[in-house]
């Protein structure tokens, strides 16, 4: 039943492209009796059986909810796959798909996997017996090397499993934390939702009728961030205060061609490395007012961090040496306000961080 429920096949076939997939697929009025445009907020934790055993597809909150299904159905489309499942949080995803593996077992992680991560490999999973191994995943040779008889990895030409952190441009409005994990492989997905119910990590139906809500605007939402993240990209580059600024929109990105090649466009993260010292940093982050001093990203809002203090704490000192993450290093989710206030707020910033010549302020 759940896995006939989950399947996005079907729908909408001849429309496929992703702004209208967004905004319909799983949203089909006729699946509620009040032929609701919007789908409800479906609270009730249980559903009446007519008989024992005998249910109209949901029986209890954890293991199904409606909303959760609109929300489901959708991502399923946009990924082109054939099963959704979402979770309370990115990382309860990860834990939850980490629960197909069993102690022994190895785990290649890329080196510069988000912090949180890390830190659960390191410091909680190891505790269950398993291993795990943090590679420069951009380099193929070190990623060969890093194989043993004990990893657990995609074996196929594609992914077997896709995985979002829907807290960031999903949902996009700063509101929700969740995570998105997409399968095709339909005994896979019968795992994963077995773990999904048996774990309990799921996201309240609030939860997820806003990240459904966030869906139907994330194209355009995306474009503005492409635009505002390009423009304060080559602001930066061209800026004498600035060492260095790592986007793959702009060519100097070792990676710009591949970023062409695989994607529609970039996103509103931009990183930068002042020049000066951790004080030079300070004084920028200080100063800006338009920018807000916070963790997270890809909300409408624009925000400004400090990876080695901040995001990246738990991640070791040693490793964060090699990894580049060091105290000049300044990340920035390029919200969705107007450009030249979005430019403006970063020279004056790095203005009172460097005072030009001849200033005496
Ligand atoms: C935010 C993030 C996570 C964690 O997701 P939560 O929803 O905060 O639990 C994991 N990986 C990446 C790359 C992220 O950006």
């Amino acid at each position: 039943m759940q896995e006939k429920e989950a399947s996005s096949q079907g729908f909408l076939p001849h429309f496929q492209h992703f702004a209208t997939q967004a905004i319909h697929v799983g949203q089909e009025p006729e699946q509620w009796t009040s032929r609701a445009l919007v789908p409800p907020i479906s609270l009730s934790t249980t559903f009446k059986q007519g008989a024992p055993g005998q249910h109209s597809g949901f029986e209890y909150s954890r293991s199904g909810n409606p909303t959760r299904n609109c929300l489901e159905k959708a991502v399923a489309a946009l990924d082109g796959a054939k099963y959704c499942l979402a979770f309370a949080s990115g990382l309860a995803a990860t834990v939850t798909i980490t629960h197909l593996l069993k102690a022994g077992d190895q785990i290649i992680c890329m080196d510069d996997v988000y912090g949180g991560t890390n830190r659960y490999f390191r410091q909680v999973a190891s505790e269950f017996g398993l291993k795990s191994s943090f590679v420069d995943c951009s380099k193929i040779k070190l990623l060969e090397a890093a194989i043993t008889p004990e990893t657990k990895r995609p074996l196929a030409l594609g992914a077997d499993i896709c995985m979002y952190s829907a807290t960031k441009y999903m949902n996009g409005h700063s509101d929700v934390v969740m995570g998105l994990v997409s399968v095709n492989c339909e005994s896979l997905h019968n795992r994963l939702r077995f773990l999904q119910n048996s774990l309990g990590a799921v996201p309240s139906p609030i939860d997820c009728y806003l990240c459904n809500r966030g869906l139907k605007t994330l194209h355009v939402r995306m474009e503005k961030h492409f635009k505002n993240g390009m423009a304060v990209a080559q602001f930066l580059e061209s800026n004498p205060c600035v060492e260095k600024v790592i986007y793959p929109g702009l060519p100097s990105h070792p990676q710009h061609e591949l970023a062409k090649r695989q994607c529609t466009g970039c996103t509103g993260m931009v990183t930068f490395y002042i020049k000066g010292t951790l004080q030079h940093a300070e004084i920028f982050l200080k100063n800006l007012k338009l920018f807000t001093l916070a963790e997270s990203l890809g909300g409408f809002e624009s925000l400004v961090e400090l990876p080695a203090i901040m995001t990246h704490a738990s991640v070791l000192k040693s490793d964060r040496h090699v990894l580049g993450i060091s105290d000049t290093l300044i990340r920035l989710s390029v919200g969705l306000e107007d450009e030249e206030d979005l430019l403006e707020d970063l020279d004056q910033a790095l203005k009172a961080a460097h005072p030009p010549s001849g200033s005496h302020s």
